[in-house]
């Protein structure tokens, strides 16, 4: 049995639909809407899929300005993100989760254990805890 192709679309749409319009709170959506719309869809399944598994997700940075990334540049210089993927393609993400919160302290194995980063891989977002070769960044993910 072949699934009709209208009912695909439709239920693209209404997925897209959902996908655009979550919320995750006040300060967390003020960030999401600064993507590109497509990055943002990515995004919001990726945190919709982070709190179905229990963790909150708190965005503490999002897309930035060539002045703003220039001063981050400026006062970490090992900060390989130079070029900058704030640019709408990668998102600063803290979760919490009871008495747990994944920050930038927290170790690798903890962020692993969380079951985030192995999500973040099937959704096709890459970690910045391991995708810097110098540079340990575990808040960081990108498309
Ligand atoms: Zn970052």
């Amino acid at each position: 049995m072949t699934f009709p192709l209208t009912k695909v679309i439709i239920i693209v749409l209404v997925l897209f639909v959902l996908l655009m319009t979550a919320t995750f709170g006040l300060a967390n959506d003020a960030k999401l809407k600064l993507l590109p719309a497509s990055n943002r869809v990515r995004f919001a399944a990726f945190l919709v899929a982070c709190k179905a598994m229990g963790w909150a997700p708190i965005i503490t940075s999002g897309v930035r300005t060539a002045t703003q990334q220039a001063g981050l540049n400026a006062a970490n210089p090992k900060n390989p993100v130079k070029v900058g993927t704030h640019d709408g393609r990668a998102l600063d993400l803290n979760f919490i989760k009871g008495n747990i919160h994944l920050k930038k302290a927290s170790p690798a194995a903890e962020w692993r254990a969380s079951g985030i980063i192995a999500l973040a891989k099937t959704l096709g977002i890459k970690w910045g805890g391991e995708i810097f070769k110098t540079y340990y960044d575990p808040v960081h993910f990108q498309l």
